[in-house]
């Protein structure tokens, strides 16, 4: 449905209805200018040392325990981290986390990928997949032949955000619950109870770098990761979950990591946790998601892509355009403007715009951004 526009016609917006900061994407996300400028301060004595010092740790150590604060971690949970993403983690989590079978929730390109990465896992039982439309989220269902069910906090490529809760009658012994947050956490609200492994990297919600993968992992979580270790599946160093935890626990990587993304993500979640915590930040995203959802619902030519209100997510949104605008065009005339990043997920294939709502993102920007949309489909009629 989406089409290719030969040449863009010249639009311009007028200064004064353009958003403050024009980076709307859904990842890599606007990093704050304050966070960058912070990094630049501490860049002589921070950039370029060694991650095995007291400097870098330090930094590890209040990324960790900042995000035990932000995500409000119960007890006994634990954050690591390790190098490569989240896609990275997936690898880490095949080989270290799901013992025989896992269920996962298929309703995007992320959520469908881990899923296929563990079917072709040679020491692992197939996977249950369950699937549903995109533009939905499907449920768990309980299965005594399941110790994982993956889920996703909110899936990027089309904008859905689901609640996090555990299987009916399944204890984390059980069956671990691990999600994909990359996209949601620090913007959505959730009860880190009901998961065991809540796992992400900073470029999107958290509005750092990439490179990195985090994850809150539960008491049996753990257990979990210690009993594979200790079995006789051989698993590769760099994703070896147990060798991540131990060295998180001294507040360093396996390998290097990209210090530039730890200070950035550290200085994000301090940022959150001074102006009042996740519940600050989601309520943030409420309003950015009102604010969005609220101009397409009144549009003659935009409509909410997800159906259903309780699924729209408040962290990224996808609004469609009726086929008398081309969403493609209202993209490009907008990133002729400076304003970049609203395309939609590509293999989506939709007449469609997809707008990040990310803590960082100041809502009164995305009035902004509001307007200028309007501008633009008037200037091509
Ligand atoms: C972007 C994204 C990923 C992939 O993250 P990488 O750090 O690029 O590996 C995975 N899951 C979700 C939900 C994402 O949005």
């Amino acid at each position: 449905m989406a089409r290719v526009s030969a040449t863009l016609p010249t639009i311009d917006i007028p200064n004064d209805i353009k958003p403050v900061d024009g980076r709307f994407g859904s990842g890599p996300s606007l990093v704050r200018p304050d966070a960058v400028a912070a990094l630049a301060e501490a860049a002589p004595t921070f950039l370029g040392t060694s991650h095995r010092q007291a400097t870098v740790q330090f930094m590890v150590g209040a990324l960790r325990n900042g995000l035990a604060e932000l995500l409000r971690l119960p007890d006994g949970y634990d954050v690591v981290l390790g190098n490569g993403g989240t896609t990275s983690f997936w690898d880490a989590a095949t080989f270290g986390l799901i013992e025989h079978r896992s269920q996962h929730l298929s309703f995007g390109e992320f959520s469908s990928k881990f899923a296929s990465g563990v079917a072709a896992a040679p020491f692992l039982d197939d996977p249950v997949v369950i699937a549903s439309e995109p533009g939905t989220h499907p449920a768990t269902s309980a299965d005594a032949d399941v110790d994982l069910y993956a889920l996703t906090h909110n899936e990027t490529s089309t904008g859905v955000m689901m609640p996090l809760e555990r299987p009916t009658g399944v204890a984390a012994d059980d069956g671990l619950v691990a999600v994909d947050a990359t996209s949601g956490a620090g913007g959505l609200r959730f009860d880190a109870a009901q998961t065991d492994v809540y796992y992400f990297a900073p470029q999107k919600a958290l509005a750092a770098d990439g490179g990195l993968w985090l994850a809150a992992c539960s008491p049996a979580a753990i257990e979990r990761i210690e009993r594979i270790a200790a079995s006789d599946r051989w698993v590769p160093a760099s994703l070896d979950l147990k060798i991540a935890l131990d060295n998180s626990r001294k507040d360093q990587t396996y390998n290097t990591p990209a210090l530039a993304t730890v200070f950035l993500a550290a200085h994000q979640v301090d940022w959150i946790n001074d102006n009042g915590g996740l519940e600050w930040a989601a309520s943030r995203c409420d309003r950015s998601a009102e604010i969005i959802y609220g101009w397409a619902e009144r549009s003659p030519v935009a409509t909410p892509f997800v159906a259903d209100p309780a699924m729209r997510s408040h962290t990224v949104a996808t609004i469609d355009l009726d086929d008398s605008v081309d969403a493609l065009t209202v993209s490009g005339v907008l990133r002729q403007n400076g304003i970049v990043d609203t395309e939609s997920y590509r293999k989506l294939g939709r007449n469609q715009l997809r707008i990040a709502l990310f803590p960082a993102i100041e809502p009164s920007d995305v009035e902004a951004l509001c307007a200028c949309i309007d501008h633009v489909i008037e200037h091509l009629a």
